[in-house]
């Protein structure tokens, strides 16, 4: 009882000597369970400095550590909606319900709470604007699928600052009908909309409020994989840069940002380990942005880390009591990435693929053969499945949640889990344990394990947001 006393007054404390978080990171890796971030931890010692333990990403360091709780209103297991809504709202609701209740009706979000409170509001991501876990922050929809609704409601809450891929439905509602373009919608209601980077940052200054989406021609759902980007492409890191930029330009009140590392939770629907270990690195490099800004304004800044389920069930070790997780570094791209390429290589052949052929290019693009050996069955694996779908031209593509890739692709992918010792349990959503890391003003909140609806409650207490 003593020490629970010491250590309540302790807590007190610290938060009133480090008074109340002006700003606010909220970072979600979406599908982000402990062994995503533990695997990527594994892998970076292994890659770069061959040897077994963990190489620490940098928000694994922050001095306030816990786990928590995923399961919504109506099932042991959560979607992204429902837990979007928990982590946004603090209250529990139905799979796939964007921010209302039960009784569909609307509940108020912390990011809503922060505007209320004077706070510039920013709410990011790395798939579309629209998505569950963002809309979960600023829409309220009975439905995740109401892209085009969620879409609206963005006006609505008159936020200061949205970005991600862009949006998915921009001119049909949920029941198809044509729908007026969202977009003249936004600058209607004062809204810049910029497309890129550096679009972003020609715009800026002059934008009262800005929606930054990729450039025009690309995919709208989402940025590109971390293991595929190219140089022109718009990153999360980018994304933070420029959302806390602008949350404190002018009168600078203090902000609310919401960043979601939201393809962590397609690799791992993918059951593709090397995408999902780069993707955490990935949204690590967003989470370094934000940790420059805290060391400028540490008493007055709150970072918070975590997830909003756990996906795939990805387990580090098959059976042996080992890993070869070094071998996941010869994966040039995403099981989506190397499904495209092989669908080039068959047109650039003229659907005369030979065996040699793809053994040159599974060579380069997995490392099988080239940087390490691979087995007899796990030969037989792929050769059977090239005599399939190459010689006998029988194509199944192989469907995931967010993806359709060659089934060759696929067979690689399982043959990469093999050799890196990588099991998964399935293809959807697991009730594991997230974890949950801060750092900053009222990180000491976060001591026990709690139950997700826990996290933005706490979060407003150490904001001072009503
Ligand atoms: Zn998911």
């Amino acid at each position: 009882m003593k020490k629970l006393i010491y250590t309540l007054l302790f807590v007190l404390i610290s938060v009133a000597a480090n008074g109340q978080a002006k700003y606010v990171f909220y970072f979600i890796g979406d599908g982000m369970g402990v062994n995503q971030v533990n695997g990527t931890e594994m892998y970076q010692a292994e890659r770069q400095n061959g040897r077994i333990g963990v190489e620490p990403l940098l928000f694994t360091q922050f001095p306030v550590a816990t786990m928590a709780t995923t399961f919504s209103a109506t099932n042991s297991v959560t979607d992204s909606a429902a837990a979007g809504t928990a982590l946004a709202t603090g209250k529990k609701t139905y799979n796939s319900a964007i921010s209302v209740g039960e009784d569909k009706n609307p509940i108020e979000t912390v990011a809503e709470k922060a505007k209320k409170a004077g706070k510039k509001v920013g709410v990011t991501t790395s798939v579309s604007v629209d998505h569950a876990t963002p809309a979960a922050f600023y829409a309220h929809q009975a439905d995740r699928n109401m892209n085009y609704e969620i879409a609206i409601d963005l006006t609505k809450a008159n936020f200061d600052f949205y970005a991600g891929g862009g949006f998915l439905k921009p001119d049909k509602t949920h029941d198809r009908k044509d729908a007026p373009n969202i977009f003249p919608i936004f600058e209607e209601a004062g809204y810049t909309v910029a497309r890129g980077y550096n679009d972003y940052k020609a715009k800026s200054k002059d934008a009262g409020k800005m929606i930054l989406i990729q450039e025009e021609g690309k995919d709208p759902s989402c940025l590109p994989y971390a293991i595929d980007r190219k140089s022109d492409d718009l990153t999360l890191a980018q994304i933070t840069e420029s959302a806390i930029d602008f949350l404190t330009k002018g009168k600078n009140k203090g902000f609310f940002l919401m960043v979601e590392g939201g393809k962590i939770d397609w690799a791992c629907h993918a059951n593709d380990a090397a995408t999902v270990f780069n993707e955490v690195k990935d949204m690590d490099d967003a989470i370094k942005v934000a940790y420059e800004f805290y060391k400028k304004h540490p008493k007055e800044t709150l970072i918070v880390v975590t997830a909003d389920h756990e996906t795939g069930g990805i387990v580090l070790g098959t059976g042996r009591y080992e890993l070869n997780l070094k071998a996941l570094q010869y994966q040039k791209h995403s099981a989506d990435g190397l499904s495209k390429q092989i669908s080039e290589l068959r047109k650039s052949k003229g659907n005369k693929v030979t065996w040699e052929d793809m053994k040159e290019f599974l060579g380069n693009e997995m490392g099988f053969w080239k940087q390490f050996p691979i087995s007899w069955e796990q030969e037989k694996k792929l050769r059977d499945e090239f005599e399939q779908s190459f010689v006998r031209n029988k194509v199944v593509f192989a469907e995931s949640m967010y993806s359709k890739s060659e089934p060759m692709a696929a067979r690689a992918k399982e043959v990469m889990d093999q050799i890196s010792m990588v099991g998964w349990v399935s293809g959807g959503h697991s009730a594991g344990y997230v974890p949950v890391f801060a750092i900053g003003a009222g990180s000491q909140l976060f001591g026990e394990k709690i139950d997700n609806t826990e996290i933005p409650k706490r979060i407003a207490k150490a904001a001072g947001y009503k």
